[in-house]
């Protein structure tokens, strides 16, 4: 079983890199990527724990938007495989990235608290641990204060983009996002293009548009996308030659979704690392 979208504490899931390693071994995962939000910092670790069998995959998801001539921005996410972690250009991205995470977070914690939420900037940071700070991270400061029971109402009733805590990041034009991923010698993937209860999607134009600039695969089967979005986006990659992957993108617990509940096939993955590529997956 391949799982190429799981997160650990380096960003914001719950399990630390080693553990996500062994949670994903358990659950019979043969091909783990490992792709927290903006940063590469638990791709060591994740290597370091990984046991014989298993063949992991370094990669990233960076915080992107796509700005429209007309109307609001969207954002989305880009997942990035083998590329080069000392890439210049894509390094500084990834650090402007978590500092603006990092600026975007005390303002939405300044915005609750102005109305009573017992949220505080100290408790936010001590879960976050000096990582990229998300929104998962002021929810669980959330559960912990008991305003709400667990991180998924959090989101639904204070964190989510249509509350009027939220504040947006200044994330990265996907266009300049697939560049730089691509001349970091990346394989950029469109993670859950279709996924609409995270708020407005891009159109296939737009995703016509990305393949062009670079893009290689499309995350076909991810829990937030139901039956028909993701034959939709089957029915795009094959229209664009695109990979089509399948993902968890486990959080631990800070998610309801476990580990490999969605899988991309053996051919698909072959497929992607056929591709050229600053490194090798590690292992097997
Ligand atoms: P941020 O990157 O800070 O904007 O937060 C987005 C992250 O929140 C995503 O990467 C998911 O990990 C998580 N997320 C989004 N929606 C939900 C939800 N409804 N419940 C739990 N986590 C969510
Ligand atoms: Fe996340
Ligand atoms: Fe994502
Ligand atoms: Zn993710």
């Amino acid at each position: 079983m391949i799982d190429l979208h799981t997160h650990s504490t380096a960003s914001d899931g719950t399990d630390t890199p080693a553990q996500l390693v062994a949670t994903a071994a358990a659950a019979g995962i043969t091909v783990l990527a490992i792709t927290d939000h903006d940063t590469t910092a638990g791709w060591d670790a994740a290597i370091a724990a990984r046991p014989p069998g298993m063949t992991l995959v370094p990669g990233t998801e960076f915080s992107c938007r796509f700005v429209p001539e007309q109307g609001r921005r969207i954002s989305l996410h880009l997942l990035a495989y083998l590329y080069d972690p000392d890439h210049p250009g894509l390094r500084a991205e990834r650090a402007r990235l978590r500092e603006t995470r990092l600026h975007r977070a005390r303002q939405m914690v300044d915005n609750m608290s102005a109305d009573g939420v017992p949220i505080t900037w100290e408790q936010v940071e001590r879960i976050a641990a000096g990582g990229p700070v998300g929104r998962p991270h002021l929810g669980r400061a959330l559960v912990a204060a008991n305003v709400v029971p667990d991180v998924e109402t959090a989101f639904r009733e204070l964190l989510s983009s249509r509350q009027p805590y939220y504040v947006p990041k200044a994330d990265t034009d996907v266009f300049t996002a697939i560049g730089l991923v691509r001349a970091a010698g990346g394989l950029p993937v469109f993670a859950h293009p279709l996924a609409r209860r995270r708020g407005p999607v891009v159109s296939d134009e737009v995703i016509a548009q990305m393949t062009e600039a670079g893009l290689v695969g499309l995350e076909v089967d991810h829990p937030d996308q139901d039956a028909d979005d993701r034959a939709h986006a089957a029915g795009l990659a094959r229209e664009l030659g695109l990979i089509g992957t399948g993902s968890s993108d486990y959080h631990g617990t800070n998610k309801a979704t476990p580990v490999a509940v969605c899988t991309t096939s053996p051919a698909a993955y072959e497929a992607l690392v056929a591709l050229p590529s600053a490194r090798r997956p590690v292992g097997p």
